[in-house]
């Protein structure tokens, strides 16, 4: 059966300099031929008058034909940049939809890339992650993701547990042979071995890859009257506040979302933090705990002149401040000294919470999502009952679903030809 054609607006929303109006199905041809007066060459831009069916002209501009199979969606795609006016962008929505297309629901364009094989599952997901990035490790991280390369890891991965599995299959096989090797299970022991430790690597780059993308969680914890409000605010005017997001009461704890040296830092204000008998005071008091707990990183801030001490161990780092530096010019303190007034302070913690950040986010090996992760597990967990197991059925079974869990992150659960490996690998002679 094949599918609608479909079309839509693929740059931002009118008014715009430029519209880029997307298609993609077998009518592309004929509409082409139909708005543009013929079918430009593939690939190249030609600057065409944009007509209705009756002939009127709804405006001028680029039209590229992409035919399938090399396009985005794998099959004959087009675009129609124009003048992004929304009264052109309609009026050709228009005669697009009167020449029988339909407009393309939210991913339609990746998922078909995905069902022709143009994209995978990882690479749409990246490809995701690079629409919607704000910050420029999210960006980086995004094209890592999308652009193949933790396909290519995965990829390798399955093919090393086929090809381990291809030797258990060999041995299964030609166990009577004299040239089959003496012990293929013995030998592919080592590398799988190596590989759950490439797999776990992964999994720590993993938790990484989530402070990026969903920003690195510092909280400002400290006594009432400490300074954190004024700190958030000195904090959020310096740097690029992307989103501010003001919680109902001032009990409850406020974020801030900065942009800092391309990382998303998501600043946490808390309720001060002492005996209360009040019991809304107490909820802000166990929501600021918690918040500290969930944290990456604690700014404990301690107002000079009154010391008090409120520092519960979180088991989060911590960098210990001392608020209102304008006030008390001559203290000295092992603390990092700030004043939200002066801004005195205020680029140590700065550098303090990107060190951090950048520390964390010290992944040697490519940093997959979520998702992956309980694929991962679960083919580590498999590749282990292979190891243990000294039935070589089994093993081989094992190591078979292995690799079905590593083919379902990338959605490409490979129907290999098991022979093609035995026989290209190593001689069998026959
Ligand atoms: P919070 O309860 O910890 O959020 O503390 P606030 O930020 O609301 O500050 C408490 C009081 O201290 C307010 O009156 C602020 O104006 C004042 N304050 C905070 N930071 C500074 C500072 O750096 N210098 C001076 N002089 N006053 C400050």
């Amino acid at each position: 059966m094949t599918q609608a054609t479909i079309f839509s607006l693929s740059s931002g929303q009118p008014p715009a300099g430029v519209a880029v109006i997307r298609i993609s199905g077998s009518l592309t041809s004929n509409v082409l031929a139909a708005v543009a007066g013929s079918l430009p060459p593939a690939r190249l831009a030609s600057l065409r008058t944009i007509r209705k069916r009756n002939g009127e002209v709804l405006d001028q501009g680029l039209v590229l034909y992409f035919p399938a199979p090399n396009s985005f969606t794998g099959e004959d795609c087009a675009e129609l940049q124009v003048h992004g006016s929304r009264a052109v962008v309609n009026a050709i929505s228009e005669t697009l939809r009167e020449l029988g297309l339909r407009q393309a629901e939210a991913g339609e364009f990746a998922r078909r890339a995905f069902e022709h094989g143009r994209l995978d599952l990882v690479e749409v997901e990246g490809l995701s992650d690079l629409v919607s990035a704000e910050t420029e490790m999210q960006r980086k991280l995004a094209l890592q993701t999308g652009m193949g390369a933790l396909s290519a890891q995965y990829l390798g991965w399955a093919e090393r547990l086929t090809y381990a599995r291809a030797m258990i299959e060999a041995e299964l096989d030609f166990a009577d042979e004299e040239d089959a090797p003496e012990s293929a299970a013995d030998l592919i022991g080592t590398d799988l071995a190596v590989l759950m430790k490439e797999m776990s690597a992964a999994s720590n780059s993993a938790r990484s890859a989530e402070i990026i993308r969903n920003g690195f969680k510092v909280a400002i914890i400290g006594a009432p009257n400490a300074g954190k409000s004024s700190l958030l605010n000195a904090m959020a005017k310096r740097e690029v506040a992307i989103v501010t997001d003001i919680a109902g009461t001032t009990r409850d704890v406020l974020t801030v979302e900065l942009d800092m040296e391309g990382y998303l830092v998501r600043l946490y204000d808390t309720a001060g933090i002492r005996d209360a008998d009040d019991v809304v005071e107490r909820e802000g008091i166990k929501r600021a705990k918690d918040a500290a707990r969930s944290a990456d990183m604690i700014l404990y801030l301690r107002d000079a002149r009154s010391g008090l001490d409120v520092y519960e161990g979180f088991d989060v780092p911590y960098l210990n401040v001392e608020t209102k530096a304008d006030l008390y010019p001559n203290n000295t303190s092992d603390a990092v000294r700030i004043s939200s007034v002066t801004g005195q302070g205020l680029d140590q913690i700065h550098q303090a919470i990107v060190d951090l950040a950048r520390e964390s986010w010290n992944v040697g090996s490519l940093a997959g999502k979520d998702r992956h992760q309980e694929h991962i597990a679960l083919a580590s967990k498999f590749i282990q009952d292979a190891l243990d197991e000294p039935r070589l059925e089994l093993k081989a079974d094992a190591l078979r679903a292995a690799g079905d869990e590593l083919g379902r992150i990338t959605g490409r659960v490979d129907v290999e030809d098991l022979l093609d490996v035995i026989f290209s690998k190593f001689c069998i002679g026959k």
